[in-house]
């Protein structure tokens, strides 16, 4: 039970804005509407349980306390001022309402993991118990409540349309509060970081990144986001921002129509109309988005459970800790997996497609429970965005019943995507020197030639964890002896109902064999830059 305090005239009244994902000042409703009258305090707080988690890294808190600087600045404009804290919720709220009455305390609803949920009902609770009204505010195209999956298209483009939120001109702001200070990522047990051209945090520096992506860097988008060796500069970059709300989906879909407006208005011949193709690949991706972010809020088990339960038990007793370990540290032998395992410890980010394929070859080629895995990326994903991220990682390993099953050749991923290994000399020194042509598979050299280049397989660099047509091929017997099953049709069904994308139709697909759930990946959302996995 919260202790209620008693109204003393003395006591200065204050609302409070607690900032969450939404690092920024512009289109954030909670700031405009609680800035309107009386005294404000923005505040984010540091939750010591929420940095101990083993997803969190020392990279995001960089990140945020970036972020949260720039925000200052610009509450600073105003005549606003930032407050921070570490401590957990609701006992940050507590310590302030002693003295000062808090006449309403205003959010962004948070799709976040269970942990953030469970905070949420704390706070709510407290909130409740002390009569303080509790404002939250969608932020995204995340609907919550959520009756049902038809019609969430149209639901998604509404959002989009409101009209962007007016930031404010002008902030109270109470008097002798206690500000705080930002902390030192030591404070919550962060190392510092090794990491190197880590993303910047903010939201001028969001603007930046959309900005050059429009009018410069997204015009080769479509061709270029598949290969770890031009998606750096042709892919957006807006994903920490948008995960941290440095810039909300709403902002950057109004700026991207707009774009798009420009290239079509133009005089014929002054901008190129390939333009077009690369922008319309964008906009299905911010709907994605918050696809991905729907699923998580409707269904919050999936953080830590099968999407499709017919799979339980597929993989949860035989994880190989070994296995795990070399996947981490980039030692597989397969160079492809390995460049881009040392390129994420390093950079914190990595295309679509190389996502895909880590995840993949460790729950296909390496047969790992996704969960170990999939908190290992998070960790070094500077985007860790709970809902995209459980998702995908399901996706990825088969779980979710309604997708193809994926199993890529990383040997194939070098051929497609960095057939001169631009990418993997950069991030596997040991194989500088190997012929183009021996780099899918350095284990195929010939001895002669790994004395030539100075790369003894086995010694320098490794043998393959795993043989891949083996591997590939004990993974899709697994699955599908499972996927064929009548209750595994079954629970197709409820999965398509739950979370399946309906693009323009609203009817749910007929499934009567197992065949059918092949059909379903045409539904939900893909890398359609390239289907040939194997
Ligand atoms: C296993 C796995 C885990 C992933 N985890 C995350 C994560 O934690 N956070 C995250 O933001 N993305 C995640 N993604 C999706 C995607 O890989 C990244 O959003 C993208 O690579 C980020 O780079 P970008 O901003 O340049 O993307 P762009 O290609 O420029 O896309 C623009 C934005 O659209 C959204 N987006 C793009 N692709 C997807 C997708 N497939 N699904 C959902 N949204 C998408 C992102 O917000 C992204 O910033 C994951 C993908 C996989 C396969």
């Amino acid at each position: 039970m919260f202790q209620k305090i008693r109204p003393n005239v003395q006591r200065t009244s204050l609302k409070l804005v607690w900032l969450k994902r939404d690092l920024r000042i512009n289109d954030h409703r909670p700031i405009w509407e609680a800035s309107q009258s009386g005294p404000t305090v923005v505040l984010y707080v540091f939750e010591p349980k929420l940095w101990a988690m083993p997803e969190m890294d020392r990279s995001h808190f960089d990140f945020i306390v970036q972020s949260l600087q720039d925000l200052s600045r610009n509450l600073g404009k105003i005549g606003g001022c930032l407050a921070v804290r570490i401590g957990e919720l609701p006992d940050v709220f507590i310590d302030i309402a002693r003295n000062f009455d808090i006449t309403g305390l205003y959010s962004h609803e948070e799709t976040g993991n269970g942990f953030t949920y469970d905070r949420d009902r704390r706070v709510s609770k407290w909130a409740r118990q002390l009569g303080i009204p509790w404002t939250q505010v969608p932020q995204n195209g995340v609907v919550r409540p959520l009756k049902s999956r038809n019609g969430w298209a149209e639901l998604w483009q509404t959002r989009m349309n409101a009209p962007i939120t007016p930031t404010p001109t002008r902030m109270l702001i109470p008097d002798s509060f206690d500000w705080g200070r930002m902390p030192k990522g030591e404070e919550l047990g962060l190392k510092p970081t090794q990491k190197m051209n880590l993303q910047v945090g903010g939201e001028c520096k969001a603007i930046e990144t959309l900005d050059s992506f429009l009018t410069i860097r997204g015009f080769n988008y479509r061709k270029g986001m598949s290969s770890p060796v031009t998606s750096r500069e042709n892919c957006s970059r807006l994903s920490p921002y948008l995960a941290w709300g440095c810039i909300s989906v709403k902002s950057a879909h109004k700026q991207l129509l707009a774009r798009q407006r420009e290239i079509r208005e133009a005089p014929v011949g002054s901008i190129d109309s390939r333009w077009l193709s690369s922008l319309s690949s964008f906009s299905s991706r911010l709907a994605w988005h918050c696809h991905f972010m729907q699923k998580l809020e409707d269904e919050p088990e999936l953080e830590f459970r099968n999407i499709s339960r017919v799979y339980d038990g597929l993989r949860e007793n035989d994880f190989n800790q070994e296995r795990f370990e070399l996947w981490k540290a980039g030692k597989t032998g397969y160079p492809m997996i390995d460049a881009c395992m040392r390129a994420l410890a390093q950079t914190s980010w990595i295309n679509f497609r190389m996502r895909a394929m880590l995840m993949s070859f460790a729950s296909n080629h390496l047969w790992l429970h996704w969960r170990p895995t999939a908190i290992h990326l998070a960790k070094h994903f500077l985007d860790f965005e709970p809902g995209i991220h459980f998702s995908q990682c399901q996706m990825q390993s088969g779980t979710t019943g309604i997708n193809t099953i994926r199993i890529y050749s990383p040997a194939k991923q070098v051929i497609d995507h960095d057939p001169t290994g631009v990418f993997i000399r950069q991030y596997v020194p040991e194989l500088a020197q190997v012929p183009n042509k021996y780099l899918p598979e350095p284990h195929r050299m010939p001895l002669d030639v790994q004395s030539q280049v100075g790369c003894f397989v086995g010694h320098d660099y490794p043998l393959p964890i795993v043989e891949h047509r083996i591997a590939y091929k004990s993974a899709q017997e697994k699955i599908f002896a499972v996927r064929q099953s009548n209750s595994a049709i079954d629970e197709a069904k409820r999965v398509f109902t739950k979370h399946g994308s309906r693009k323009k139709r609203d009817a749910l697909p007929k499934f009567k064999k197992a065949s059918d759930l092949r059909q379903l990946s045409l539904f939900d959302d893909d890398d359609k830059s390239g289907r040939s996995h194997f």
